[in-house]
């Protein structure tokens, strides 16, 4: 066994082993994956093993595609033939409108990865599935690509391939603690031995937490039994002349799938369990779980009713195994938080299917610090202190018992709620708030018209449209207030704060004491990596000079790591979070001067308080500091309180605000009035996979600074052209905005992908951004937008079309 390596791998699942083999093709032969038993004793040796195209989102579509040609290409590799029934086809079943509405969505955003879903009426359905009825059925989703493969061979097949390349593969060799040196590097502990190596990488399914425990880190993944059973042999499917098409129920909730002449049926029970809790035996290898078919009555009934032919077939074994999940459902893949040299591949539900892609999207980060898709969606860091394995066991439950059917626009499932919450949201609760998750933060998205107002889920515009346009028509013509928690709070301070962000940010970074400005930050690849307003605070009886960073309420880890990373031994500067301390209230609207006049002394005219100013001061006798600034595109100001006097500044503001007609807003008409602006949102427009002059930030980007992290990259991209165009639509359609990862068509060609669409109520359109192809970017160019099924006209606009002159903002 090796002593010194460059990568310790632990764990032999699938997890782990397309790992390796992708670090191989990464070009890093010098790995190690270390196994506590036999490749495929986890989760992955009774694995029902579907290989799906399907995703919720480019990124997994993307990967999973990476998956399917993977596995392809080991499965006809001559010398090592693995079993995998590659394009059996698969179909996801709808009973309601509103989920052939997601389908059709779905369809739309996958064309733009190249993947070509069809969405089939009912009878199309049981053409392609001869065993099924129609009986409560509406039509599916058609994925061409579906299939199965054999997990023991897959892994096998992955494992030799990185042998062969260099890497090395120690089974029964248990990892029993870890340790991290000053330098960052680790030595791994072995009941054989100890590997000194420069990155670990946790791998251990559902043992994730005892080697999370062994560097000190607890991971939000937690397990549920998962059962199926293998039927006898059917003689409809022996007779067949083809292979069934795969099935995924979320009206009853089972797949199925063809297993030799027989099937093999998934069971997603509401009665369901989670598992290991209270800690793994240690003896738990290639092991089940007792089987339980009480508990799934309720699906099989589903299941027969749908597929009659079931009902005369014995069964002969049934599977009972334990799966991990996450608090959102995907996975944790990429570096550990709060941690240097380390990374996870783990939560996989789907392991399978998306292992192929998601070792190779890992191996691509360990290598080279970013991956060819943004991983934001997969990033271990999308989860602030919130998240544990408490919280995380009520949203799998809550997953688990809702497998099949997908979150649709602005739902929020009840499981796991106020896990962050601040003093007002109990007081916005009374007022009649409905909130939105915002990591783990309640966030007030409107104020709901009546106690019992529940909106229909769907695609649609719906009776929301209304009440979201009158909290905009009172920030438009008086004055809205509005609660924006978790807001990603960084205090940084020291003698070279002013040079070390200058370096971190491609645009001139503001120095002057009390101003404020708003920057970006690339990767190493010249892409765009973040987005921050910087305020000056000078030297007061609340501490000395500071600069606030502010940024999206998500990115309070990813941030954080980023700076961390990038900062120089040289350099003096401290970075302190106030993330958990500070909640904003926004006043906006023509008269939100006045209000802020009367809760609060001082002069806060435009001459002595303009537009890009901060300042220090009492919301009555609150304590806060004010930032002029606007993401709604009225005069507005952002108040940042200490949580103990929110509530005291809250009642300051309301009760000057009564003579102004102070209004509550929530999230939802702020999105509404962003897309009238043109600001952009972190990781829905902000996304590592265009550079800052792709996503039209040219006048935040300064090429003839001295240096910044990504320059020199940028500039090759620049020197090559661009790719792509970033460019704002009206969308020609009264009843439905465009969804991010919608696809813009040129007949038949994709020319653009949306990321972020919805109805601008100031100036009565309906509104969307775009990544598009460079040619299809001038003002007036139109191209179709595959709408949920429909062609609809989507013409270029200048970006903001509200208040293009910014005369509101800076009144
Ligand atoms: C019944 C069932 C059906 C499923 N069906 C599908 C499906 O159809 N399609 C699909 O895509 N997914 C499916 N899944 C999910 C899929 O099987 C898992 O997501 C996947 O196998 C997880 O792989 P893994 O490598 O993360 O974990 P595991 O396979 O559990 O691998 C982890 C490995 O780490 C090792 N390890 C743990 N601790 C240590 C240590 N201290 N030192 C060294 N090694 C250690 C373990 O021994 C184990 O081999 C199913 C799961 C179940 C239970």
């Amino acid at each position: 066994m090796k002593t010194r390596t460059k990568v310790v791998v632990i764990g032999g699942g699938i997890a782990g082993c397309s790992t390796l083999y992708h670090l191989t093709k990464e070009g890093w032969t010098d790995v190690v994956l270390v196994e506590r038993n036999e490749l495929t004793s986890g989760t992955t040796w009774h694995s029902a093993a579907q290989v799906t195209n399907f995703g919720m989102n480019q990124t997994m579509v993307g990967l999973k595609t990476h998956s399917i040609n993977l596995y392809k290409e080991l499965a006809d590799d001559p010398d090592y033939p693995i079993n995998y029934h590659h394009a059996d086809g698969g179909i996801r079943l709808a009973n309601t409108e509103e989920q052939m509405q997601g389908y059709r969505h779905f369809a739309s955003m996958a064309r733009g990865m190249g993947v070509h879903f069809e969405v089939l009426d009912a009878e199309e359905c049981a053409r392609r599935h001869p065993l099924i009825s129609t009986e409560n059925l509406l039509g599916g989703l058609w994925d061409p690509m579906d299939g199965d493969i054999d997990p023991a061979q897959l892994c096998q097949a992955l494992a030799r391939r990185a042998r062969k390349a260099g890497a090395e593969v120690y089974r029964h060799t248990p990892v029993t603690n870890l340790t991290q040196h000053k330098d960052d590097t680790w030595t791994v502990h072995t009941e054989k031995g100890d590997i000194d190596c420069d990155i670990v990488v946790n791998a251990c399914g559902y043992r994730v937490n005892e080697v999370g425990a062994m560097m000190g880190v607890h991971h939000p993944v937690a397990s549920m039994e998962h059962q199926y059973f293998l039927t006898e042999e059917i003689p409809e499917i022996r007779d067949a002349d083809k292979r069934m098409p795969l099935l995924r129920c979320p009206i009853s909730d089972y797949y199925c799938r063809q297993e030799k002449n027989g099937l093999l049926l998934g069971f997603y029970e509401q009665d369901c369990k989670t598992w290991g809790m209270d800690g793994i035996d240690p003896e738990f290898v290639n092991a089940l779980c007792p089987d339980d078919l009480d508990r799934v009555t309720d699906v099989l009934e589903g299941a027969f009713e749908r597929m009659p032919a079931l009902m005369e077939a014995g069964i002969h074994t049934i599977i009972n195994g334990p799966i991990t999940y996450t608090i959102d459902g995907a996975p944790l893949v990429g570096p550990i938080p709060g941690k240097r040299n380390a990374f996870c591949i783990i939560g996989l539900r789907a392991g399978l299917g998306e292992g192929g892609g998601h070792g190779w999207l890992l191996a691509q980060q360990i290598v080279q610090g970013e991956a060819c898709y943004d991983t934001w969606c997969i990033d271990p860091r999308r989860f602030a202190g919130h998240s544990n394995v408490e919280l995380t066991a009520l949203k799998a439950i809550e997953d688990y018992q809702n497998e099949f059917r997908f979150h649709f626009p602005h739902e929020h499932r009840p499981a796991g709620r106020n896990a962050k919450t601040t003093p007002l949201t109990p007081v916005l609760a009374a007022e009649g708030a409905e909130f939105t998750v915002v990591n783990g933060w309640e966030r007030m998205e409107y104020i709901k018209p009546s106690p019992d107002f529940h909106p229909p889920l769907g695609f649609h515009f719906d009776n929301t449209f209304g009440v979201v346009a009158a909290e905009v028509a009172n920030v438009q013509n008086n004055v809205g207030l509005a609660e924006v928690n978790g807001f990603n709070r960084l205090e940084i301070t020291g003698p070279d704060a002013h040079s070390f962000l200058d370096r971190m940010f491609c645009g001139r970074v503001t120095k002057k004491a009390g101003r404020v400005g708003l920057g970006y930050l690339l990767n190493n690849f010249g892409m765009v990596k973040g987005e921050a307003t910087l305020a000056n605070i000078p030297a007061s009886d609340r501490g000395g000079d500071r600069i606030w960073y502010g940024s999206a309420a998500a990115s309070e880890l990813h941030d954080m790591d980023w700076l961390q990373l990038n900062l120089r031994d040289d350099e003096d500067v401290q970075i302190k979070s106030l993330t958990n301390e500070q909640t904003i209230l926004v006043l906006a609207g023509p008269k939100s001067r006045d209000v802020l006049s009367e809760a609060s002394r001082g002069d806060w005219s435009k001459a002595a308080f303009p537009w890009l100013s901060v300042r220090e001061c009492f919301i009555g006798y609150a304590p806060a500091t004010v930032l002029a600034v606007s993401f709604s595109g009225e005069l507005a100001y952002e108040i940042h309180v200490p949580n103990a006097s929110l509530y005291a500044a809250y009642l300051a503001l309301r009760e000057a605000g009564k003579e102004h007609g102070l209004q509550l807003f929530g999230a939802r008409a702020v999105e509404s009035m962003r897309m009238e602006k043109g600001y952009l949102h972190w990781k829905a427009d902000l996304l590592t996979e265009f550079n800052p002059l792709e996503t039209g930030l040219d006048r935040f980007v300064k090429m003839d600074k001295e240096d910044f992290v990504g320059k020199a990259a940028l500039q090759k991209q620049i020197d090559a052209g661009l790719k792509h165009k970033f460019v704002s639509l009206q969308i020609d359609c009264k009843h439905a905005p465009a969804y991010g990862g919608g696809s813009l068509m040129d007949g038949d060609k994709v020319v653009g992908t949306i990321s972020s669409g919805d109805w601008g109520h100031r100036v009565g359109m309906n509104l969307a951004y775009a990544f598009v192809l460079p040619e299809y970017a001038d003002i007036g160019t139109t191209t179709e937008l595959d709408l949920l099924g429909e062609r609809v006209k989507a013409t270029v606009i200048e970006a903001g079309p509200y208040d293009a002159a910014y005369e509101r903002v800076r009144s």
